[in-house]
């Protein structure tokens, strides 16, 4: 079987046996796949320093004849992300970032838009200058993924009739993670939770990194908004995020 390639990011890497690893890779024109690294344990030089996450790697592989394994001739990095991991906490959003992706997008599924996003992270992280904006740029993460799976809340809009934010008398959230309703699409004891202003302009700037961030201390609105981003990852996630807490606990305002 003739060998193809593709740009990838590595997703994760587990040892297979005395000698070889088994690498979950992400390729832009080829969708998720697994591959066996053959002698990657035993041998260094035969992929270096490219056998790990966090940055882009050209892969040069062979399709499984049977089964589902790839595997990977040819490994090189094709673009990294200086002082990425210079920062614990760069290095842990970043790490999240690739966790929600391996946690969720599955074999099949046309990756190219989840690549990109990933690459920009990557490549945005560096140029953050403190622990808010690593925040902000991790939940805008979330939500442009959630938004590519059709599961990102509503947050400018009412959910269900369109009606414009600024137009509500008050923002009510839909507990189950479809967004802002107004009062009339809001079902008979439907669970919602109103947030603060504050806490809709931020989330405005998450979703859209355009509009402006509000300029007042916002630890408050961001553990607001950041129940309602939750509320959708944690509907689209099955298991538990350690690199989630990790983040959490690492990077605080
Ligand atoms: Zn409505």
């Amino acid at each position: 079987m003739s060998s193809r390639h593709s740009p990838c990011f590595i997703l994760r890497t587990v040892a297979y046996g005395e000698r070889d690893v088994i690498v979950t890779l992400l390729g832009r024109d080829s969708g998720r796949f697994a591959a066996l690294a053959r002698s990657a344990r035993t041998s260094r030089k035969r992929f270096g320093g490219a056998l790990q996450p966090l940055r882009m790697v050209e892969a040069i592989y062979t399709p499984p004849t049977r089964g589902d394994l790839h595997t990977l001739q040819e490994l090189d990095v094709s673009e990294d992300y200086p002082g990425l991991e210079d920062r614990l906490e760069l290095l842990s959003a970043a790490s999240y970032a690739t966790e929600l992706v391996r946690e969720t997008w599955r074999e099949g599924e046309d990756a190219r838009a989840i690549f990109e996003l990933l690459r920009q992270l990557y490549a945005f992280l560096p140029r953050c200058e403190d622990n808010l904006d690593i925040l902000c740029l991790a939940h805008h993460f979330e939500l442009s993924l959630l938004n590519l799976y059709g599961l990102a809340p509503a947050i400018a809009h009412c959910a269900r009739c369109a009606a414009p934010a600024d137009t509500l008398p008050r923002a009510r959230f839909a507990r189950s993670g479809e967004g802002l309703l107004c009062e009339a699409c809001r079902h008979a004891g439907e669970a919602v939770g109103v947030i603060h202003p504050i806490t809709l302009q931020l989330l405005l700037h998450l979703e859209d990194p355009r509009n402006p961030r509000p300029s007042v201390p916002l630890e408050d609105a961001l553990a607001q908004a950041r129940r309602v981003i939750d509320t959708s990852v944690d509907s689209l996630v099955t298991r538990t995020l350690p690199a989630r807490d990790m983040l959490r606990s690492l990077v605080t305002i």
